[in-house]
């Protein structure tokens, strides 16, 4: 994806996505619907907020994601896993913030350039969604940290390294929306292309895709040992 561009890419269950940062730096914006009913989408909130906490582990609302995390849909259903991250230290992507877009260009640099939000509105587009159907994005390799000492999130260099990578797995039938974020100040002052790959995954063992409400009490039980 060369910078600015956008891409739609249907992922089936089981198969893995994976965005590479070919020279470091490299901010991606990333949407994911659920391909066989795309009013269900991404929720960042969901995603930190709604979690199964692991054995012994005492639940507390999160401000990022990192590898082993899902995310999860508007319905509080895993979209996708988190399944490798190779930029340390891990979870430095922007979780919290929607993604740059024509308002940001023209209120705060009197240019008129399409951002992350009209690039993946574009991509998606032959699937029938429009702008407004477009979630809050996860971005990849984003440095964004609030600031308890200013009061105010900050915009910090990526920590990605040329060839770093995130892969997800898909959990059911996904859309995902991408786009190579234009933003210079968040990619290091300059934008440099990435690089897209899915894959078949020879070790998943497909699981039924259920509806949230049964996905949830199938994996209770299973942690609970029913
Ligand atoms: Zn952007």
């Amino acid at each position: 994806m060369a910078p600015g561009s956008g891409l739609a890419v249907e992922v089936r269950q089981g198969r893995h996505l994976r965005v590479t940062d070919l020279e470091g730096l490299q901010v991606v914006d990333m949407a994911v619907f659920n391909r066989d009913n795309l009013r269900e989408k991404l929720s960042t909130s969901n995603s930190r907020n709604r979690y199964l906490p692991r054995p012994g582990e005492k639940y507390a609302p999160r401000d990022h994601l990192e590898e082993g995390d899902w995310l999860m849909s508007t319905l509080c259903r895993p979209l996708m896993t988190i399944v490798r991250e190779t930029p340390e230290p891990k979870g430095v992507h922007d979780a919290c913030n929607r993604m740059c877009d024509r308002f940001l260009y023209e209120v705060f640099y009197g240019i008129e350039k399409d951002g992350c939000h009209e690039i993946i509105s574009n991509a998606v587009a032959p699937y029938g969604l429009l702008p407004e159907d477009i979630p809050d994005t996860l971005d990849l390799f984003m440095k964004y940290p609030h600031s308890c000492r200013t009061n105010h999130f900050e915009i910090l260099d990526p920590v990605s390294r040329p060839g770093d990578y995130v892969e997800f797995r898909a959990e059911i039938n996904c859309l995902v929306g991408l786009s190579n974020c234009p933003y210079e100040p968040c990619c290091g002052g300059k934008c440099t292309p990435v690089k897209v790959d899915v894959y078949e995954d020879e070790n998943y063992r497909p699981e039924p895709i259920l509806p949230p409400d049964e996905w949830r009490r199938r994996e209770l039980g299973r942690r609970r040992g029913k």
